[in-house]
């Protein structure tokens, strides 16, 4: 199993599979876009299946959730979902998504395996999504949430960041618009990673904000915490269920004491946090011949040196090297 010095047990693997991507939220990354890694760097489809199954059959993980940068700009992700799904004990299989070319997707994907998805959608104002994301696509990623409801991928999740004098005063009409169309809203706290490193905590519009925002609209009453288990979220019944809606306060309520993750970024690095400072490099083990015995030895040694939290209230806090879109969200 995969567990750390504090008795932690990491069990929801999360797999990014490219850094690249087709939006340019700027909380994420600059307009102009990031140096994207070389295609040799990349793990290929097979190598990630290999480390994946490594995770699944012998390290305890039962859960995988595909990320990115754009997961749905990998050309392998259908066959690297059919794979995933095809492990026993059969993993349950995710996917965080911008949800530009789901329209075409969800379909092929529901086939081949994948059980849920969440979508991201900070804003339902096509001008907001362009000074946001910098890019003229919310008819798109409108499509693709509709087409994932379709495809039987539901509870399908949405995903809203809010940011301050942007698209703060649409936290009520973002959740009137899931609630509408039957999709559990998330907000969640924006956090340092961001590659232009313009996070500011004064700027983060907080958890107690965005209820505050919610309260002047609905009904809120807590759920039951004891369903929340190591999930981040938050849950509130609105005007009295059985829709919810979810607040990760990342920054200002961490949850670190019951996190349960473990990531794989693009180019084969175990990382045991968001916000760790080192990796484990399983690329070059696998590409220099390891066994899987030696591959799931080195992820074992990665995630016991796990912190005990990631620190952003501390004086001492850096940002990680890579930003967001390179780790996997
Ligand atoms: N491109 C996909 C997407 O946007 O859903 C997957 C990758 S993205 C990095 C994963 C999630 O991270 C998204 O829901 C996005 O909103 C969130 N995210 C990105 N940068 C963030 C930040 N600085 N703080 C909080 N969430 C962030
Ligand atoms: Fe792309 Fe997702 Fe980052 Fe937006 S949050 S720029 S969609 S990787």
């Amino acid at each position: 199993m995969l567990v750390d010095s504090f008795g932690r047990v990491a069990t929801d693997l999360r797999v990014s599979l490219t850094d690249r991507c087709n939006l340019r939220c700027s909380y994420c990354m600059p307009p102009e876009g990031l140096d994207w890694l070389p295609k040799p760097e990349l793990l290929t489809a097979e190598e990630v299946v290999r480390l994946v199954t490594v995770g699944v059959e012998r390290l305890g993980v039962t859960e995988v959730r595909y990320t990115g940068g754009e997961p749905l700009l990998r050309r392998e992700l259908t066959e690297i979902v059919a794979a995933t799904a095809a492990l026993r004990p059969r993993p349950e299989v995710s996917l965080t998504t911008n949800g530009i070319g789901l329209a075409r997707l969800a379909g092929p994907l529901a086939a081949a395996g994948l059980d849920r998805v969440n979508v991201s959608l900070d804003t339902i104002d096509r001008e907001v999504f362009v000074r946001l994301a910098h890019r003229d696509r919310l008819g798109d990623v409108l499509a693709g949430l509709e087409a994932a409801v379709a495809a039987g991928l539901a509870p399908v999740k949405v995903n809203a960041v809010l940011m301050r004098g942007i698209n703060d005063h649409e936290a009520a009409t973002l959740l009137r618009f899931c609630l509408d169309h039957g999709y559990e809203l998330r907000f969640i706290e924006q956090m340092p990673l961001d590659a232009q490193h313009g996070w500011r905590r004064d700027d983060m519009v907080t958890a107690d904000e965005i209820l505050g925002l919610l309260k002047d609209s609905f009904d809120l009453v807590e759920d039951d915490p004891r369903d929340r288990g190591s999930a981040p979220a938050e849950l509130f019944l609105v005007d009295g269920g059985p829709a919810r809606v979810g607040v990760i306060g990342s920054v200002t309520r961490p949850f670190c004491g019951a996190c349960d993750r473990v990531r794989l970024t693009a180019d084969g690095q175990v990382r045991n946090c968001l916000f760790a400072t080192e990796e484990s490099d399983l690329r070059a083990a696998l590409r220099s011949g390891a066994t899987d015995d030696e591959l799931a030895a080195r992820w074992i040694a990665a995630v016991r040196v796990k912190k005990a939290g990631h620190g952003i209230d501390d004086p001492s806090f850096l940002q990680p090297g890579r930003p967001m879109s390179a780790i996997g969200g």
